[in-house]
């Protein structure tokens, strides 16, 4: 490489998706990327300089997987932040820090951050065990109906749930956990925003997530949220808030709950995040290649885009698990303005995410239509 700019080598633990997409920018402008997984059928294992295969909670292997990276990023939460702490101590780039993720990786800090810092958010207390969440109920210090989640190891609503009535709890894993206020909320949203070392910060879209009611998944993602352009500001201002206190570096989701006209922060991603795909192709600068921009200390790039973005996951259809074959995925190459993203994964199972579609038109009602279109057309299933 001619250029100091990229003479740094990556390193990026997790080999998902979200590895997958980032590496797609590395690529393109030839940074060396090396990528560990806990699976050796990882999408990324083929699209970077050299794979990993290893235990991403062990802290031997992540310190190892460390040592010979220059620059070091996550597209994954759950890892050993222990060994990222002394990776940052032997002089590596750990973006972002792991203070940061730290602070993430567990929901009860988290939310004590929040209350630390003025960001408004849910009510929540705080259990050791489940005899813990009993007495309080017998307290009368519960009320029904809440949100039960675990402090640490959740993703994509497993880790979640509402308590409608003492009957709820019966089924609950016995593990460290929060018992959150139950919010009637009108929307979900989502800002990405990104900060570098010199502290330059940009904010994409305020995005809505629209939920699959059954498997309480983000089944589109709408940019711009219909929103006023008040709660937009309001949304992207909290946002900012939050990365410059934790002094995040590289990208963080900002997942929020809209409420007659308030804004509550449910939970954050120092990460790219699905609901920043549909910037691949709308905007001039992706959330991945920002992450990059970012964790290399650049110039941040372009955020805005004109027309409407919507992004819809297309994820393993119910009752299928097993080795995959998808079925109408021509219908998105007939569909004008619409883009395919197909992950690799050779193995379905209900609601996994196997890949997304990207639409964007001049107005909302086209975006949407087709979006609901090929939703209920494409199909997921095993052979
Ligand atoms: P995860 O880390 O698994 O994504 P979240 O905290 O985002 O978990 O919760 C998953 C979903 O559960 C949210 O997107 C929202 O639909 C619902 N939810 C979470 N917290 C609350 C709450 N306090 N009130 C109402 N619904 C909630």
């Amino acid at each position: 490489m001619n250029s100091k700019l990229f003479d740094k080598k990556l390193g990026v633990i997790g080999g998902g998706q979200l590895g997958k997409m980032l590496l797609a920018e590395c690529n393109k402008m030839s940074i060396t990327t090396h990528v560990i997984d806990s699976s050796e059928k990882s999408p990324c294992k083929n699209l970077c300089s050299k794979f990993y295969f290893g235990d991403l909670n062990d802290y031997n292997t992540i310190l190892n997987f460390g040592r010979d990276c220059d620059i070091i990023t996550f597209e994954i939460e759950h890892i050993n932040v222990d060994a990222l702490d002394e990776l940052e101590k032997m002089g590596k780039k750990v973006y972002p820090r792991p203070d940061t993720l730290r602070v993430i990786q567990d929901k009860n800090q988290q939310k004590n951050f929040f209350k630390n810092n003025e960001i408004p958010t849910s009510d929540f207390k705080y259990f050791k065990c489940l005899d813990h969440l009993a007495i309080a109920i017998d307290k009368n210090e519960i009320n029904f109906p809440c949100v039960w989640k675990k402090t640490k190891f959740g993703y994509d609503g497993f880790g979640v749930k509402v308590l409608k009535s003492l009957v709820d709890i019966e089924t609950l894993p016995d593990s460290e956990m929060i018992i959150e206020e139950f919010v009637p909320f009108e929307k979900e949203l989502s800002v990405i925003v990104a900060r570098n070392p010199s502290g330059e910060i940009k904010c994409y879209n305020t995005v809505e997530m629209e939920f699959n009611k059954d498997s309480n998944q983000v089944e589109y993602v709408i940019s711009p949220a219909n929103i006023s352009d008040t709660i937009n500001k309001r949304a992207q201002d909290l946002a900012i808030r939050l990365s410059n206190s934790l002094d995040s570096i590289g990208l963080l989701a900002v997942e929020m709950f809209l409420t007659n006209n308030s804004i509550l922060v449910n939970e954050l991603a120092p990460r790219p995040h699905n609901s920043g795909h549909f910037s691949i192709e709308a905007c001039q600068s992706s959330q991945f290649q920002q992450h990059i921009r970012a964790i290399f200390n650049l110039k941040l790039g372009e955020t805005n885009h004109l027309g409407s973005a919507i992004m819809l996951n297309i994820v393993g259809s119910e009752g299928y698990s097993g080795k995959v074959y998808y079925e109408n995925l021509d219908h998105v190459f007939k569909s004008k303005f619409s883009n395919l993203h197909l992950y690799g994964k050779e193995e379905t199972r209900p609601n996994r995410k196997m890949g997304h579609v990207t639409i964007i038109c001049d107005k909302f009602e086209d975006s949407y239509e087709k979006a609901k279109f090929l939703k209920e057309t494409i199909k997921v299933k095993s052979k």
